[in-house]
């Protein structure tokens, strides 16, 4: 069940700040505030789903391209095209702690090395 009062539906809202990085008629993205990476951003879609499963399955077409289209062009944004990690936690056990889907965008330069 989505909770229209989580820190995501605030911010797409305009009841709670962030640092934008980009917005567009279907997403957000800002920077995390607590950072695990150099880089590391947030990119929300703006419609009420809880997480990647529930996006997925009932999100319309045109919300989950321009979606993904979002998390593009965050990327583009930062500049780090070649070297980021995209991370969808999904549920309490796998480390999900705000239940309005978000995608994690991570960059740094050991990325380059790790793997
Ligand atoms: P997850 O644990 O995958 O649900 O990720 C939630 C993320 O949201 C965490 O990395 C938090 O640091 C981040 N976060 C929580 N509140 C805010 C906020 N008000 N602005 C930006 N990021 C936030």
């Amino acid at each position: 069940m989505y909770d229209k009062d989580n820190i995501f539906a605030k911010i797409i809202r305009g009841d709670a700040p962030s640092t934008q990085i980009y917005a567009d008629d279907y997403a957000i993205a800002f920077q995390n505030i607590a950072p695990r990476a150099k880089t590391h951003v947030l990119v929300i879609p703006r419609g009420e789903y809880t997480d990647i499963y529930d996006f997925t399955a009932n999100a319309p077409a045109d919300a989950q391209t321009g979606f993904w289209n979002a998390v593009r062009k965050t990327v583009e944004k930062l500049g780090i095209e070649n070297n980021f990690r995209a991370v969808a936690n999904t549920g309490a056990g796998a480390g999900q702690s705000v239940f309005h889907f978000h995608v994690h965008i991570m960059s740094d330069e050991r990325f380059k090395t790790d793997f």
